[in-house]
């Protein structure tokens, strides 16, 4: 093959960064729109900016013309090759005015403007605007933007774009409208959707008296379920007023909901686009999760007006800096709408399954990662998930108070502007007297420090003295680490568990002591408490852990330390399992769980979180060499000798907490449910499918149904198959609830799940150009440790055949499902050499898009 076919593997550098040659300061874009030929015609006022041709992005678009200052150019002017449009000697001011076709109905990368159902939606974030129209595709590139746009008024009756509408109306069966954004932005943030739409309206008064016009835009029918979405717009646009003085600058606020989108929603400004999952949600149809995934995504869209809008970012290895940020601020929002406790629970617990994951294995990388092929593949738990406890951090160091005026710098400073990492850190830097250069360490230093720590007690001098050590292990690229700065919050607790001090220590070398004078020797320490750094903490005894989570004051650090301590012990039966002895239950762990039942009242939804036993996910990330299998009978043990040792507590309280109302989205309503559910796991691995079918039968709304499905489908049988044919009838035209059905059967632990993902993949209801049912099927299997590893290397196969159908079509969505088959070194030499041989199949194939060929040959790297 040709190497001119291959796209392009050359990195892209943050070293490399240059200033545009030229800002453009004002675009006029004009839409033609049609799904199969669109016509767009762009009017670029360019400003000089720095040395050098003018360069243009696009890729995928038929040149019609270009002219420049009024006067067209001849092929002879400028340079055209697959990615780019170049203009030497382009005067200092100029205007320029292109005019492109191109093909939505074909664009299955869903990146650019795309047909999704009867409707045109876009998707720019990060490169879709150089599928659109030529422009300088980068986030320092900030302009005004006004949009026209035409279509048949009989399929596209709404037309939106950012900003405040100017008008729009109906002739000749053409629908036209046309929008202005007063606010400069980045090319990522453009949006348009042309489409026939009904809305939800409402609307909002800041508190500085402007009266903005909510709308939320879905398919005829759907109105009804938009309601959760509505309250939950309000409530963060008001939040954002009174927790950061961030007040919304448009008069209005439009969403748009699509079937086909490849993430879960969008920040284009006045106008977000969102993937109809985090929209929609009735009891019915939604589950709880589905309720605070709805609210989560929303805030978080919402708060990027600011954090990601307003203030952008200057290229994207600075990508953190607003999603670790705005994923800050929607755990925030949402611990404020929730239980704080159970949130932080929550957010650690998916950190550590997936962050974590990553972090230890081929594919780490930095918050602010140095280089990248393709950056598509940097939408990652690092970028979201680790950013976002990064800037916790911060706060943590220098105090909740000193944050908030160091968030309000550093708006005040980077409004209106391309931002960095550093720009952020000086912001905090510039509010406190406490040294952070070292700081900084976190966003160029991949991996997860490891702590271990030694007490002492000096009986003489009443002192007693905490050592802590940190190591990071190598990750790709960085043999060498340095000691980072950690806040280590604390707690020092006396022989009852009574608390008899607490503060914020700051680890700053490899190896540190803290002493502490002290009325007393202290009976335990209770270290990083609501987890005030993302680290792996090593070395708590059992008896500590023990005592811990009967008494620890903090909340998470009580249900951190039974999950530590449960896992030990799991991992101890899984040792004792691989040399061919009998599972037996250890007394701690059950009495641990018979304290959680017997104080479930207290906060149900604490407890329902406690209930869970470690994913085998995480067991196996402790093991030297994983085994799936021995994990899954250990843990299925576990549950089931739990479950009939203390029958009578778990049934006390599945009768105790049936009594929250099925359309009941409250906070308590939720937790009800979440404790009776994990109740209802225990009771059906002890005593068999009889409690779930009724369940199945008696649900009054979603949250009610899907468990007790889930449960059913782990045994082949009559009960399983009446129940998925049920639920199959019942929910064959709602798309985000067969998706449901498709993961549930996906998630199975049942014998057969092997096969009948195979047969999934083939069902008339597979789609293969809608990311939510191939996330439903592929990545919910992927996700599922025991069958997806199973030892005949199927699992492998079907997930690589997979990538390399979608990898022609969708290499955003094909790229992320290979990063499964990156954790092959974990495992025992035969599946190595299985999840080895699928991911050479994947870089054996000719014309791979760049973003498997990245993920993969640093997989197997
Ligand atoms: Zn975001």
């Amino acid at each position: 093959m040709a190497d001119e076919q291959i796209p392009s593997r050359n990195p892209v550098n943050l070293a490399d960064y240059r200033a545009p040659a030229y800002q453009v300061e004002h675009v006029a874009l004009d839409f033609e729109l049609a799904p199969e030929a669109t016509i767009v015609k762009a009017r670029l006022q360019l400003r000089r900016n720095a040395p050098g041709p003018l360069k243009l992005d696009g890729r995928k678009l038929e040149l019609l013309s270009v002219s420049l200052n009024g006067e067209p150019l001849g092929d002879n002017r400028y340079t055209l090759d697959e990615d780019s449009l170049t203009i030497q000697d382009v005067p200092d001011q100029a205007v320029l005015e292109t005019s492109v076709r191109i093909n939505p109905a074909a664009n299955s990368e869903l990146s650019g403007l795309y047909t999704s159902g009867s409707g045109l939606f876009t998707q720019c974030e990060p490169e879709g605007f150089r599928k659109v129209t030529f422009f300088p595709d980068r986030p320092d590139v900030m302009a005004r933007y006004r949009v026209r746009m035409r279509a048949d008024a009989a399929k596209f009756p709404i037309l939106l774009s950012n900003g405040n509408k100017l008008s729009s109306g109906v002739e000749n069966g053409i629908a036209h409208a046309e929008w202005e954004d007063p606010h400069p932005k980045p090319s990522y943030l453009f949006a348009l959707v042309a489409a026939d739409l009904v809305s939800l309206k409402d609307e909002f008064t800041t508190r500085s008296g402007r009266k903005v016009d909510l709308g939320i835009w879905v398919e005829r029918g759907d109105e009804a379920r938009c309601a959760h979405a509505m309250g939950a717009l309000k409530r963060s646009m008001k939040w954002d007023e009174d927790i950061f003085g961030l007040e919304y600058d448009l008069d209005i606020f439009n969403i748009a909901a699509v079937s086909d989108f490849n993430a879960g929603a969008m920040e284009n400004k006045g106008l977000n686009i969102f993937n109809t999952a985090y929209v929609l949600a009735d009891a019915n149809s939604a589950t709880d999760m589905d309720f605070q995934n709805v609210e989560r995504v929303i805030a978080h869209e919402y708060f990027h007006n600011w954090t990601g809008d307003r203030v952008t970012c200057r290229d994207w290895f600075q990508l953190s800096l607003k999603e670790g940020l705005t994923v800050f601020r929607d755990q925030e929002y949402m611990s404020d709408q929730f239980s704080a406790a159970v949130k932080r629970i929550a957010d650690v617990r998916l950190l550590r399954a997936t962050q974590f994951r990553d972090d230890a294995g081929p594919l780490a990388h930095p918050v602010r990662p140095a280089s990248y092929l393709e950056i598509n593949n940097f939408y990652t738990t690092t970028i979201y998930e680790k950013g976002a406890e990064v800037v916790r951090m911060y706060r943590t160091i220098i105090g909740r108070e000193a944050f908030r005026r160091g968030m309000e710098a550093y708006i005040a400073k980077n409004d209106n502007a391309a931002a960095t990492v550093e720009d952020f850190w000086a912001a905090m830097q510039s509010i406190t007297d406490i040294d952070l250069k070292q700081f900084m360490l976190w966003y160029e230093q991949a991996g997860t420090p490891e702590i271990t720590f030694d007490e002492s007690w000096d009986d003489a001098a009443q002192t007693f003295t905490l050592t802590l050590r940190q190591r990071t292990a190598p990750t790709p690229g960085q043999p060498e680490k340095q000691p980072l700065l950690i806040p280590v919050a604390i707690g020092l607790l006396n022989q009852t568990g009574e608390e008899i001090h607490a503060e914020t220590l700051l680890l700053r070398e490899t190896e540190q002591s803290f002493t502490f004078k002290l009325p007393q020797k202290p009976g335990a320490v209770s270290l990083f408490r609501h987890f005030s750094a993302p680290v792996k903490l090593k070395g708590q005894s059992r008896a500590r852990l023990a005592f811990l989570a009967a008494h620890d004051s903090d909340l998470f650090n009580r249900w951190d330390a039974l999950q530590q301590y449960a896992s030990a012990v799991l991992l101890d039966s899984v040792a004792t399992h691989q040399i061919g002895q009998p599972f037996t239950l250890d007394e701690g762990l059950k009495d641990a769980i018979a304290a959680t039942l017997r104080d479930a009242t207290r906060d149900p939804a604490f407890a329902a979180e406690a209930l869970i036993l470690p994913m085998e996910s995480l067991l196996a990330d402790d093991m030297t060499v994983v085994d799936p299998d021995a994990i899954h009978l250990v843990r299925e043990a576990a549950r089931k000798a739990l479950g009939q040792a203390l029958s009578a507590e778990f049934h006390a309280v599945y009768e105790q907490f049936a009594n929250a109302a099925p359309d009941d989205v409250s906070g308590p309503a939720m937790g009800a449910r979440a404790l009776r559910n994990a109740a209802l796991s225990y009771l059906t691995a002890a005593e068999g499918p009889a409690f779930a079918a009724a369940q199945f039968t008696a649900a009054g709304n979603m949250t009610e149904k899907l468990a007790a499905l889930t449960n059913l489908v782990d045994e082949p049988g009559p009960a399983r198959e009446s129940a998925l044919h049920a639920f199959y009838t019942e929910w064959e035209h709602n798309r985000l609830v067969l998706d449901k059905w498709f993961s549930v059967q996906a998630r199975s632990n049942a014998s057969d799940t092997l096969t009948r993902v195979q047969a999934l993949a083939s069902h008339a209801a597979m789609d293969l150009r809608n990311p939510n049912r191939v996330r439903a099927l592929i990545g919910a299997f992927t996700a599922n440790p025991w069958k997806f590893h199973d030892k005949s290397g199927a699992g492998y196969k079907l997930l690589a055949d997979f990538v390399l159908r979608l990898d022609e079509t969708n290499p955003q969505i094909a790229a992320r499902f290979v990063t499964a088959l990156g954790l092959w070194r974990r495992f025992d030499t035969k599946r190595q050499g299985l999840m080895k041989a699928e991911l050479e199949r994947i870089l054996a194939r000719e014309q791979l898009s760049r973003n498997t060929y990245e993920l993969a040959s640093k997989a197997l790297a």
